[in-house]
């Protein structure tokens, strides 16, 4: 989701006449956008700003901070920065910033701001913003506000317009997007919107991001098997192994249901790789919670996992629990379950070699051509060419936990 802003932010900006660069020491305006769940991540920011408070000792910068903004946070980011705004006014922008008001253009919503998508081929649609869920971990029902779907012939319309263009692929986003449509009268659900989607004639991918498990129905697994576009891959975020922890961070699942959906989803589509989310240290956490959460890596075979140490957002309900298990702990709780992980994504890479397989380029470094299979994997292969934004088969010679590498076989689009 932050892609996603981070892209209309863009085109605000655009519009006021800004262009990007990746050098904070050219930048006339730098826009933090603040992460959720992670207040490690916020702390980072803070440290950069005394890099950035030198460069404004030379010259005009406008540094401001926007995306998931508590409210106990904003005083404090108003301090720090020149500018603290909520991601749904980014349609103030113009005027928050006080340049080219009267270019400014009458932008009623987040969804009425037209990205500029960073690449060529590859685009991010969100098809609905915020959150109804309260993990208790987590921010964003408080910063985004309640889920806000959009409507999907509006989705539609702007998906047609990237394929004419010769999009290969495209990511439907949402906090939840298992949930879409719930908040619209006379709305189609998610999996309708995934079936119609996939039948929009064209040569290109489909993902989708991010799915909750209490909302994940057969109806959608039964459309990822059947629809030809849908990427064989899924990331569906467990958080923890154990019944209790994931109580007290209210996601409303247990550890059988969650089991039960990745049994129905590798059935249903036996070559699916999946990926998670898990929190380790959690407040209160044990020992033998931990180690269920273990036991569930190993159950389920990950092929790829995102291990956060628990670190407490400020303004959020788990952060008046007490953070009681150290960083030390944190640190042996996510190594060990990366371990896991590493050994189970490379038992399932091991099958894919000497096989051929479609990778999507996504970019090229002078000696390779770098890019993901249709499952989610990362792969490199020898080009003396740049294949960026094409699709083309590689034989696959050699592989990782979480990467692959391969020769071209041959172009195939
Ligand atoms: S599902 Fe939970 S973690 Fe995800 S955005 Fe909603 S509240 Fe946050």
């Amino acid at each position: 989701m932050n892609y996603s802003d981070g892209e209309r932010i863009a085109s605000v900006l655009n519009d006021l006449g800004y262009t990007q660069t990746n050098d904070d020491t050219k930048a006339d305006l730098i826009i933090v956008i603040a992460c959720s769940v992670k207040q490690s991540a916020i702390d980072r920011v803070y440290g950069r700003i005394k890099n950035w408070n030198k460069i404004k000792e030379t010259r005009p910068l406008i540094i401001a901070i926007t995306g998931c903004l508590l409210p106990n946070d904003k005083p404090m980011m108003e301090e720090k920065f020149d500018l603290a705004f909520d991601i749904s006014e980014l349609s103030q922008l113009p005027s928050l910033l006080k340049a080219k008001k009267d270019d400014f253009k009458n932008i009623k919503n987040y969804f009425d701001i037209h990205p500029i998508p960073k690449s060529s081929f590859q685009v991010y649609i969100p098809i609905m913003t915020g959150c109804n869920n309260f993990c208790t971990y987590c921010a964003v029902p408080y910063t985004r506000g309640r889920e806000k779907s959009r409507a999907s012939k509006d989705i539609l319309a702007e998906i047609k317009t990237y394929i004419d263009k010769g999009y290969k692929e495209i990511t439907l986003l949402g906090q939840n997007v298992n949930s879409y449509g719930n908040d619209l009268d006379g709305e189609i659900k998610f999996p309708e919107l995934l079936k119609q989607v996939n039948d929009i004639p064209g040569n290109f991918w489909l993902r989708f991001m991010t799915s909750h498990p209490k909302d994940m129905s057969d109806e959608l697994i039964d459309i990822m098997k059947t629809g030809d576009k849908i990427c064989d891959y899924l990331h569906l975020p467990v958080q923890a192994g154990d019944d209790k922890v994931l109580q007290k961070m209210n996601r409303k699942y247990t550890i059988k249901h969650y089991k039960s959906l990745i049994k129905k989803v590798r059935k249903a589509i036996p070559n699916i790789s999946i990926s998670t989310d898990t929190i380790v240290g959690f407040p209160t956490e044990t020992k033998w919670q931990f180690y269920k959460t273990k036991r569930l890596y190993k159950q389920m075979q990950y092929d790829m996992a995102y291990i956060s140490k628990y670190s407490p957002r400020i303004g959020t309900v788990s952060a008046k629990l007490e953070d009681n298990i150290n960083l030390d702990e944190k640190k042996r709780r996510e190594k060990s379950l990366t371990k896991i992980v590493k050994k189970s994504g490379l038992k399932h890479n091991k099958v894919l070699l000497n096989t051929i397989q479609t990778i999507l380029v996504e970019e090229y470094d002078g000696k390779y051509i770098i890019g993901k299979t249709r499952s989610a994997k990362a792969i490199k292969a020898l080009s003396r060419n740049d294949l960026t934004g094409h699709f083309i088969d590689i034989i696959i010679t050699d592989i990782q936990p979480f990467s692959l590498s391969g020769k071209i076989k041959e172009a195939s689009d």
